[in-house]
């Protein structure tokens, strides 16, 4: 199959579809690898490393998608990407579609048949397309909160997140004990703070219990036990999902004046609308705002600051579903596979996934 990899060009996307690596298992698959000239350089990979292992260079995206079958991305198409996408081509990437219908209109027309990474599912009914970015986003928000904690730019709260021998470690309480939750623990914990984790499942908060073997404290998550203990935390981290829907708003604005001022929130719920009522999503241009003197960091696209970290978690996870649509072909992968079927989200002009139609108010 001819596979090809275009140059993202969401603003402020930097990782790029298929590793050296993931291409050079395709080439030595049989597969014909297409890569846009400069995808691979905002995440490290000069075209030179993709030629090494076999792989073709092509000049433009007029080109890469003329010549490929299977397109293989990380972002949603942007307008003039759906504009040469037609019914022979197969989309392999994030597509968000649920609520963006000019996108949805735009696959609808060009007939291609697209699958999500975001519904892909796997064998203990979860995300495994997802999961490697919110292990990225959980890790990351306790680099950008230790540094939001220095009063450097004369804003935050000036505490150390270890703390030294002879001074308290930062407080820190993550909210939803999940993949990004439990990742934002682990350097927490690594770091030296005192952490803790409130979710509302039981069972999660055993799992953890067990996992972390009396370096963090699991709380039940319940509107009093969070209030009680923002008011002496320098650090919320904002991690909870509820499936399907918008995060719930889980610390108010009047909250904010019980706790110190300096310190920190992240939402890395943000892209679901956020966990805390103050939330608005920013940009890593601009991460963070104050609010009531309590600082904000709520980038909805954490994992983009790291694309090339970003990159080989998510081809870690993509390499092989995109090798057995190469091998197998889409339809017959689809129908072999039904963690990819999952996945199937647009198809010969319809919307070819439940949920998705529902939100998009298209038939299915
Ligand atoms: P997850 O499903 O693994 O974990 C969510 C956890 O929240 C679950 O354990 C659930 O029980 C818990 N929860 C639900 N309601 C709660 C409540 N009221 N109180 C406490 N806990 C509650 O989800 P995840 O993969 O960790 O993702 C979390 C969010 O982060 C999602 O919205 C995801 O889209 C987002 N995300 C954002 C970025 C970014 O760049 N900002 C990157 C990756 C993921």
């Amino acid at each position: 199959m001819r596979i090809g990899v275009p140059t993202e060009i969401k603003k402020q996307e930097s990782r790029v579809g298929l590793t050296p690596e993931s291409a050079g298992e395709l080439v030595r698959a049989g597969h014909q690898v297409n890569i846009q000239a400069g995808a691979g350089i905002a995440s490290g990979f000069a075209d030179e490393t993709y030629t090494a292992i076999g792989a073709a260079i092509l000049p433009d995206a007029e080109a890469l998608f003329a010549q490929s079958d299977l397109i293989v991305k990380v972002k949603e198409p942007q307008p003039e990407e759906t504009a040469r996408l037609t019914k022979d081509h197969t989309l392999f990437t994030y597509l968000h579609l649920a609520p963006d219908p000019v996108q949805a209109k735009g696959l609808m027309n060009s007939g291609c048949l697209a699958i999500a990474y975001e519904t892909v599912t796997d064998a203990h009914g979860g995300l495994p397309l997802l999961r490697p970015m919110s292990q990225v986003a959980g890790r990351m928000s306790m680099q950008v909160a230790a540094g939001a904690l220095m009063r450097t730019k004369g804003r935050g709260r000036g505490i150390l997140l270890g703390g030294v021998p002879g001074v308290a470690p930062a407080k820190v309480v993550i909210i939803g004990g999940g993949v990004s939750g439990t990742h934002a623990a682990e350097i927490a914990v690594g770091m030296r703070a005192d952490v803790w984790v409130f979710d509302r499942n039981n069972e999660r908060l055993g799992e953890l219990d067990e996992q972390f073997r009396g370096t963090i404290n699991t709380m039940y998550s319940t509107a009093h036990s969070l209030a009680e203990a923002i008011k002496d935390a320098d650090l919320v981290i904002g991690a909870v999902l509820i499936p399907g829907a918008s995060a719930p708003k889980l610390v108010s604005r009047a909250q904010l004046s019980t706790m110190q001022p300096g310190s920190v929130l992240v939402d890395i719920a943000i892209d679901q609308g956020g966990c805390f009522e103050t939330s608005r999503p920013t940009t890593h241009d601009d991460p963070i705002y104050e609010v009531d003197g309590i600082l904000h960091y709520c980038v909805a696209n954490m994992p983009g600051a790291v694309p090339r970290t970003s990159t080989y978690a998510l081809n870690n996870a993509t390499l092989p579903f995109v090798m057995q649509i190469a091998n197998l072909g889409a339809r017959n992968a689809i129908n072999a596979n039904k963690h990819l079927a999952n996945g199937l989200t647009a198809d010969q002009g319809t919307i070819a996934h439940k949920l998705v139609a529902r939100d998009l108010g298209e038939k299915y």
